[in-house]
């Protein structure tokens, strides 16, 4: 299918999965570069007939396919694979044997900061033992100069986890640094981070145009991962609360905060629905509610507070057009308008749709 036709597929696909509700839906926003736009890729580790062999999966197995140019990935990472895949081959080193749990070298991850051209390398190995671990990590930095960092990580899980709980850096800082609508953000082996840099940068942008902040606005971010969308809206409004479930990601959020120097900007770990109670009960008035929930969206519960709150103004951002129709039902019964939803492709040649929508309390 040609990009042309696959935009034209999710539109209809957006527009039917929206059409019980009263708004209006702007053209998808495509990508002007559909093809290697994952900044993050994996590959997994094999043998086959005595070949070490490295790929991804078949759908719903673990059989490795051999691959070596993905159109979604990176170009530098793949061929980084390619080289880790040589290379383990030349230093005879061992590939994990998910059966037995015997082996060495079992995946590899790379990260790239795309505006700063940082890489990071995952040596993701069954066991600590790295024969020849030195050579092997100057041998690959002769190849790849690009890499900015290595880590070597334990997994020796038998689910399907790609990393496992220990890690050690064995080149640069451990993390790469990216920057995203003018900010800074740090990533390392485990942070969530979006994977379409270009994408992301148009996603947030047009959350915050379509948010319309002044400089004395209270805005809340819910579902905050590492802060990005809020850290971009502290830059015009007057005052940031970002409300985030997992530890890690608040803890990389409040990183972000002090490298990017954002004095107006706060992180919460905590349930968004809980803390949004815990709003009304203290009347604590927000402007702006800007929310990006995962893909089991929001709840009832959440989208009461927001109108007991009367928040003038909310950007949904939304991986998933399912809950976010069910989710802006609730908001319309409560006598919210839906003015605008925006899909945008984050993910070419595949079936996932992404959008932004923007709410008003009539
Ligand atoms: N806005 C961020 C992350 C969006 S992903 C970004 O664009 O980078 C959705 C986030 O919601 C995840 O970080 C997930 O950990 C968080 N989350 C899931 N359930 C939650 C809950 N009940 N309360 C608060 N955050 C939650």
């Amino acid at each position: 299918m040609s990009y042309d036709e696959q935009l034209l597929k999710k539109q209809e696909r957006f527009a039917e999965l929206l059409k019980g509700i009263d708004c209006e839906i702007a053209p998808m926003i495509g990508a002007e570069d559909p093809y290697h736009y994952r900044n993050k890729v994996h590959a997994a580790f094999g043998r086959v007939k005595g070949k070490v062999i490295s790929g991804t999966y078949a759908e719903g197995t673990h059989k490795i396919v051999q691959n070596d140019s993905c159109i979604i990935e990176d170009r530098t990472a793949a061929s980084i694979i390619a080289d880790i895949r040589m290379l383990v081959t030349d230093f005879k080193l061992p590939v994990y044997d998910e059966k037995t749990g015997n082996g060495l070298i079992r995946r590899v991850l790379i990260r790239m900061a795309v505006a700063t051209g940082e890489v990071l390398v995952v040596l993701v190995n069954g066991n600590s033992f790295f024969p020849g671990k030195k050579n092997f990590i100057a041998r690959l930095r002769v190849l790849h100069p690009e890499i900015t960092t290595v880590v070597v990580n334990i997994n020796n899980r038998k689910d399907s986890m790609i990393l496992g709980g220990r890690s050690e850096t064995v080149f640069g800082p451990g993390f790469i640094t990216d920057e995203l609508c003018g900010l800074k953000f740090r990533i390392s082996a485990e942070s969530f981070y979006q994977i379409n840099h270009a994408q992301t940068e148009r996603l947030y942008s047009t959350a915050m145009s379509l948010a319309e902040l002044k400089p004395d606005d209270k805005v809340l971010d819910a579902y905050c991962g590492i802060g990005t969308i809020g850290m971009a809206a502290s830059k015009i409004a007057g005052s940031v609360i970002g409300v985030e479930l997992n530890g890690t990601a608040v803890r990389d959020a409040i990183t972000n905060k002090k490298i990017n120097g954002r004095k107006n900007i706060r992180f919460i770990c905590s349930d968004a629905t809980h803390f949004i109670n815990e709003a009304v009960a203290a009347d604590n008035k927000y402007d702006v509610v800007f929310m990006d929930p995962p893909r089991s969206g929001s709840t009832r519960e959440f989208i009461s507070a927001v109108d007991r709150l009367k928040v003038p103004r909310v950007v949904y951002i939304s991986c998933n057009p399912e809950t976010l129709a069910r989710d802006l039902k609730v908001f319309t019964q409560l006598g919210y308008k839906v003015k605008t939803a925006i899909p945008v492709d984050m993910f070419p040649w595949t079936d996932s749709i992404e959008a932004v929508t923007l709410l008003q309390k009539t």
